[in-house]
């Protein structure tokens, strides 16, 4: 059995306009010291997808299908079973580290609490931990920063400090929200790097969501692309990356700036990510894609496997042969 085993994962909230569907029919599997990423950009229902596994959904969600953790499925924890595993077992990072850290404690207030009430540590005992996860994610002179406030840390360092804490108590799963963003490209590939080392070590498994997929690139196994909420192409990191079927992941690949592109023209994917409320009857992707048919509007196209590329899900009515660009616009 898979450490995290999510089935048919869908979130809806309720909303003066109507019930709108945010992710619809996700499923993935993770073993332990794997990653996977969900791709996609903001409002494709990434992030709604591991809030709902982990209970946070605003009071007008409602989830639906399995996210079983070790056995247990989430979705059907109560709050206080959810809350000892929270913060414990499965623990998140965000892109705004003040999300998770109280600005008006010390650093050392802040991760002693969570060994004490979780681990059941003393203070001195909890300081010591806290201190070596400093150490761990590299912060300089940790005994002496724990001592400090989360506004007395840099951008970067405070991410690392999130980190810390999130690892804390040494997770088997690590759920991390668009962790880099606000950070500038080298600190970014540093706590890349960091994560991809704590995950040798430990074992940990994470969920990487971004927006990004030049972010996952060093760090996944395995990468779902989401739009509109729904599964776009599933498969593993080496088929996306290189061998990309679905006309967004080769969208989002070709935004993607490469070692040695200089002069290259950089090809945004035109047009704007849909009303979730107003999704067009077929595939979500439709208005924007280069390739669409006209039954690409009206008929939605089910995810399946495909043959030819065994492990790897696509929803798209053309073959990736149909979508193959021809060589003059193959990037280098
Ligand atoms: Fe494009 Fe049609 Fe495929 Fe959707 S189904 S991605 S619109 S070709």
């Amino acid at each position: 059995m898979a450490l995290l085993e999510v089935t048919n994962l869908s979130v809806q909230f309720d909303t003066p306009d109507g019930p709108v569907t945010a992710v619809n029919g996700l499923s993935f599997e993770l073993e332990r010291g794997q990653t996977v990423g969900i791709v996609g950009e903001s409002g494709s229902g990434k992030s709604q997808t591991v809030l709902a596994m982990m209970g946070l959904l605003a009071s007008n969600g409602h989830a639906s299908g399995s996210a079983r953790f070790d056995g247990q499925d989430l979705l059907s924890l109560s709050p206080k079973a959810l809350n000892s595993i929270r913060g414990n077992r499965v623990a998140m990072i965000f892109q705004d580290p003040m999300t998770s850290l109280n600005p008006y404690l010390t650093v050392e207030r802040q991760m002693t609490e969570v060994l004490e009430l979780h681990k059941g540590m003393t203070r001195a005992q909890a300081r010591v931990r806290a201190v070596r996860a400093l150490d761990a994610v590299k912060i300089p002179e940790a005994a002496r920063r724990l001592g400090m406030y989360p506004h007395e840390f840099s951008g970067g360092m405070r991410q690392r400090v999130m980190i810390a804490m999130a690892l804390l108590c040494e997770p088997d799963v690590l759920i991390a929200d668009e962790p880099t963003t606000a950070l500038d490209v080298t600190v970014q590939a540093q706590i890349i790097a960091l994560l991809r080392e704590l995950q040798r070590e430990h074992g940990t498994a994470i969920v990487m969501i971004t927006h990004d997929l030049g972010v996952v690139a060093g760090l996944c196994d395995k990468v779902m692309v989401l739009y509109g909420g729904r599964v776009m192409e599933q498969g593993s990191a080496e088929s996306i990356f290189y061998q990309p079927t679905h006309p967004y992941t080769i969208g989002l690949l070709d935004a993607i700036p490469h070692i040695g592109q200089d002069g290259h023209t950089l090809l945004a994917i035109p047009g704007a990510p849909p009303n979730m409320a107003h999704l067009p009857p077929g595939c979500p992707f439709s208005e924007r894609c280069r390739w669409a048919e006209p039954r690409c509007v009206s008929q939605r196209p089910a995810l399946t496997a495909l043959p030819e590329q065994p492990g790897v899900l696509r929803a798209c009515h053309l073959s990736p042969a149909q979508i193959a660009l021809p060589e003059s616009e193959v990037q280098p």
